[in-house]
């Protein structure tokens, strides 16, 4: 017998109740009865995004927000600053250079943070810049970049947005969007929301709503003049994912019973109990300024970990991620978003271990899911 588990950046497992709400028969997406949910998850997005600003609803991948974010708030010949530190950092650059418009990059160190007196020096240095790319979390090499410190920097820029692609990072630690000044901030739903694949988010500034309004690249599907109308009509431009979206009035109702304040908690608890683990087992984290997102481990010399991934999840039915472009083979990835607890940290960590000694890497088995649990025992009234 063997049970799958799932514990990648995306998608992530999901609980029995979004999976029921979402088993219901469909409803009419332009009924009185789906404008009530809509209103209920705008309002839920509002809290969980800390913002006043509009959050649009899409039907795509998290990457579908990104590109409309470009389409919708530059124009020919536009030139956008980039930061690069890792594979969705490069996809703002190739978003920017698929429709015509300058990327600017500060390619940052994978598995490093940027330092943010970059930017001020290259929006110093060229004030034709209209917009900032960054990530809040580079899932790919698991790197939290200083967005606070940024949302300061781009402020003084009238004519400069900040576009912070938080698709793993909202919902798992906080970001004040309206706070730190942070003008678009996109998001998806396969991530820390709990749900399947196939929405996006994006929430928009009074600032990036002007730069919406002059933008002239060309778009259709995507079109967030057309989605501000609708949403103020309690709808969407064309047909909304409506399972999805009511799975997520279910997901939404009960980050706002536990709170923000509980769901970061969590995060922090099963992040710095899988880095003990790590340290224990004698391996190395991949980044100094990790995310609770995800815990990027650095294959032992001699272990592929490729080989880690592969092994875990056909032998074991445990999915968990590889490295991607450059670091591939040299790190694998656990995630802690989605509908998971304590003990199913312990039983991933548990995993790896025996992986890693079948692989041929010397460890006495149990060393990390000790440090762990003794972290867990610890801290064992938290979240
Ligand atoms: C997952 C992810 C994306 C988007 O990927 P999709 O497959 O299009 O949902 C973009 N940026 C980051 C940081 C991500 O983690």
């Amino acid at each position: 017998m063997q049970k799958k588990y799932l514990f990648a950046p995306g998608p992530v497992s999901i609980a029995p109740g979004t999976l029921l709400a979402m088993a219901q028969p469909i409803i009419h997406h332009r009924a009185p009865q789906f404008a009530a949910i809509l209103r209920e998850v705008e309002e839920g997005l509002k809290y969980l995004f800390q913002t006043k600003n509009d959050v649009l609803i899409l039907a795509s991948s998290g990457t579908g927000a990104m590109e409309g974010t470009v389409t919708n708030t530059l124009s020919k010949g536009d030139k956008a600053l980039v930061v690069r530190g890792g594979k969705f950092g490069e996809r703002w650059t190739e978003i920017c250079e698929a429709y015509g418009v300058t990327a600017v990059n500060i390619d940052v160190k994978w598995g490093e943070a940027v330092n943010p007196a970059l930017i001020r020096s290259a929006l110093e240095a060229d004030r034709s810049i209209k917009a900032v790319f960054i990530q809040a979390h580079e899932t790919s090499t698991g790197v939290k970049h200083p967005i606070k410190e940024v949302g300061e920097i781009v402020k003084a820029y009238p004519d400069t947005i900040l576009v912070v692609d938080a698709i793993s990072a909202l919902g798992v630690f906080d970001i004040p969007v309206d706070e730190w000044g942070l003008d678009i901030v996109v998001a998806g739903s396969q991530k820390a929301f709990c749900l399947p694949p196939g929405l996006a988010f994006a929430s928009i500034s009074p600032k990036a709503w002007q730069r919406v309004e002059k933008s002239n690249l060309p778009k259709y599907y995507f079109n967030f003049l057309k989605e501000r109308k609708s949403l103020k009509k309690d709808q969407t431009a064309y047909t909304p994912a409506v399972s999805l979206i009511v799975g997520l009035r279910e997901v939404l109702a009960g980050i706002k019973e536990e709170g923000l304040e509980k769901l970061f908690a969590h995060h922090r608890l099963l992040a710095e109990a899988a880095r003990k683990a790590v340290t224990a087992m004698g391996l190395k984290l991949y980044t100094a300024v990790p995310s609770e997102a995800v815990t990027v481990i650095q294959a032992p010399e001699d272990v592929d970990g490729q080989k880690v991934v592969k092994l875990l999840r056909e032998k074991y039915g445990i999915t968990i991620a590889g490295g991607q472009g450059k670091a591939k083979g040299k790190i694998f990835r656990i995630s802690h978003m989605g509908y998971t607890d304590r003990f199913e940290l312990i039983l991933v960590l548990s995993a790896v271990e025996i992986v890693l000694k079948e692989l041929g890497y010397h460890l006495e088995l149990g060393s990390g899911v000790k440090a762990a649990e003794e972290y867990l025992f610890q801290h064992r009234d938290v979240a």
